[in-house]
């Protein structure tokens, strides 16, 4: 690793940048940069990254963790919004020749391209300190698009890290809980405080570790179908599992059917979504799939 001192993560050498370019933070864009090392390590040794690796970095801001990242692993693709932050990239990355900037909003890149042209299709690592007002679409888009990847290491706001991580039964169980664990395993791995940050956030953050599942956890018959029973459960989080369900459009299934089945798995009837596991979710879904392809 390059000598610490020559490295932007700490606050005299982000100010430094900051003032020579006269970079103004843009709120709209989440942009509160990491100023302690410590914090940069710990994501860097939770993303287990190696020489082999290739890491979409999303948001590198001034390239704090980005210096990092072109340290120790193979390969780093750096997708930044904000045009006043590239030549800032241009001039604080231009040490490590295995990193590629590219100035475009994540929502909007192909992100399988991206991984196909860089790895060769194979599995890319995602780390970042991610602009929290996109967590959730950016997360979803890596793994419902099918991305080819290993695994994601990010920093998100703290209570959205405990919504991933939660299990059934918990208050932070819910929707975004299902969809995560469907595709990975989560970890949290640090809990960071505001302090940590230039200009420091109004919200606690965490870095959580998604591990991508080899093999599903649960086998499915109809994903779209799991997802709409799971929604329709935690949009209606006071009422049963039968009267959410049954109130769902597109589902069109009796209370007396979903009791029945509900029954048949061994659950109460009148048992409410935030009990269910991802595996109880799966086999309901599947019962209320296999009633309706009888029904056609
Ligand atoms: N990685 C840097 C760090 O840790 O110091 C900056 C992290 S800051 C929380 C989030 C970064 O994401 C900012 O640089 C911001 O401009 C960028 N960003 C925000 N929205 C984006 C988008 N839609 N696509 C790509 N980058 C985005």
């Amino acid at each position: 690793m390059a000598d610490l001192t020559t490295m932007l993560i700490n606050p005299k050498n982000t100010i430094e940048i900051i003032k020579k370019y006269e970079f103004i933070f843009q709120k709209k864009f989440g942009q509160n940069f990491l100023i302690d090392s410590h914090v940069v390590d710990k994501i860097i040794r939770s993303a287990a990254l190696t020489k082999e690796d290739c890491v979409l970095e999303i948001g590198p801001g001034i390239g704090s963790m980005t210096q990092y990242l072109a340290e120790v692993a193979g390969k780093v693709i750096a997708v930044e919004i904000d045009k006043n932050l590239i030549p800032i990239l241009s001039e604080t990355l231009k040490a490590y020749d295995n990193v590629t900037i590219i100035h475009e909003d994540i929502l909007k890149v192909d992100m399988h391209k991206l991984a196909c042209e860089y790895n060769s299709g194979k599995p890319i690592k995602v780390v970042a300190n991610l602009p929290y007002y996109i967590t959730t679409p950016i997360i979803m888009s890596l793994f419902e698009g099918q991305v080819p990847v290993s695994s994601i290491t990010v920093m998100v706001q703290k209570e959205v890290a405990d919504r991933m991580q939660a299990g059934p039964g918990t208050k932070d169980y819910g929707a975004l809980s299902l969809a995560v664990q469907y595709y990975a395993e989560p970890e949290i791995v640090a809990n960071v405080p505001p302090n940590c940050f230039m200009p420091r956030p109004k919200v606690g953050s965490a870095v959580i570790r998604l591990t991508r599942h080899v093999t599903c956890p649960v086998k499915v018959e109809n994903e779209e179908l799991l997802f709409r029973i799971i929604r329709a459960s935690f949009n209606q989080r006071r009422k049963t599992l039968v009267n959410a369900v049954e109130n769902t459009a597109g589902i069109g299934i009796s209370k007396e059917e979903i009791k029945d089945i509900l029954i048949d798995l061994g659950m109460s009837v009148t048992i409410r979504g935030e009990a269910l596991t991802l595996e109880q979710f799966a086999e309901l879904s599947n019962r209320i799939s296999l009633r309706c392809k009888n029904m056609i």
